[in-house]
């Protein structure tokens, strides 16, 4: 049986490849430091180290026995990153030296990567193909890069997957694992949180886009993470790949509302708003890598994506 450690496996999406995993048979060790996963959200079969990217001797104890990792753990919040961009340069990328060292003390030669679509900055192309320009506009996004080079030149079987916007939600054995931000940032989830007395905000009605709110493309965390356990059985030896994983296909904020209206039954209260500082327009996947290398298609569309997360959402 095949043993992983998956780096910050009590997370939204670290938890949700965890349960996934256990049910494919794979033996899962889930390392955390718990700073935003919550340890009610790793599956029981899994066994949990709790410690940080940040301690080598934790990280290498974490990684015995292991013969492949995923790597989620790390800061992912653009807007922090801008307030204190030496914490997103310490946790994500020596983190992930850390992690990238460990893995060579104990001969552990195979990865898989949560990268960003946040490395290709303001995109010059949509949709956005592996091989377009990768200039971050933010700590972030340029975290994700270094990390991704970092891997690079490590010389290991590894594949980086970088995502586009990740909405859904799995059901595990203990209960749905769901998006637990605060606050929530997220379109989904502030979506589903409107009310009359809090409306969404929609940031921007004044982009060149179709009908002037930004454009992404949303893709089910249970289709993420197949990709995932595609990518474990795809990988080439000493090679780094960089894969995008989206729908492939572009919504508006407006058509995001009008689906939850319809998945709901009910109205989505929504007030125009200014534009959020640092959105590009539109973010679009290219997914024709992803198809071709990992045999892989997302199945569940934004109608699931809405109505899992609401279903997550009860609590
Ligand atoms: N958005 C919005 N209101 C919100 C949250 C997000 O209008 O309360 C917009 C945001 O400007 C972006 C899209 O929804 O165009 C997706 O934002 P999200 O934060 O979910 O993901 P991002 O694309 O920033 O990673």
């Amino acid at each position: 049986m095949t043993r992983i450690l998956v780096t910050g496996g009590a997370g939204y999406i670290g938890s949700t490849a965890t349960a996934i995993l256990c049910d494919r048979g794979y033996e899962v060790v889930v390392f955390d430091d718990l700073s935003t996963g919550h340890s009610d959200s790793v599956d029981a079969r899994a066994t949990l180290a709790i410690g940080s990217l940040l301690d080598p001797d934790a990280l290498r104890s974490a990684a015995a026995g292991c013969q492949a990792v995923i790597h989620f753990a790390g800061k992912s919040l653009v807007g922090e990153s801008v307030e204190k961009p030496d914490l997103y340069r310490h946790v994500n990328i020596d983190g992930s030296q850390n992690l990238l060292d460990a893995m060579k003390i104990h001969g552990i030669d195979r990865l898989v990567f949560s990268s960003s679509a946040a490395t290709y900055g303001q995109p010059l192309d949509n949709p956005i193909t592996e091989e377009s320009v990768a200039t971050p506009t933010n700590p972030y996004g340029a975290s994700k890069l270094s990390v991704d080079n970092l891997i690079a030149a490590s010389g290991i079987s590894a594949i980086s997957l970088r995502y586009f916007n990740v909405a859904g939600s799995h059901q595990g054995s203990n209960g749905w694992l769901s998006e637990r931000h605060d606050p929530e940032t997220h379109l989904i989830p502030n979506v589903l949180k409107s009310s009359v007395e809090n409306p969404l905000k929609i940031f921007g009605t004044d982009w060149e886009t179709k009908d002037g709110t930004c454009i992404r493309d949303y893709v089910h965390v249970v289709d993420l993470i197949e990709a995932h356990i595609l990518a474990l059985k795809n990988l080439t030896p000493h090679q780094h790949q960089i894969i995008n994983l989206g729908s492939g296909s572009g919504y508006s904020v407006r058509e995001v509302i009008s689906a939850a209206e319809k998945v709901l039954g009910r109205t989505v209260p929504a007030v125009e708003s200014p534009r959020r500082e640092g959105d590009p327009a539109t973010l679009v996947a290219s997914i024709k890598k992803a198809k071709s290398i990992l045999n892989w298609q997302p199945e569940r569309n934004l109608e699931a994506m809405i109505s899992d997360t609401a279903k997550s959402q009860v609590r």
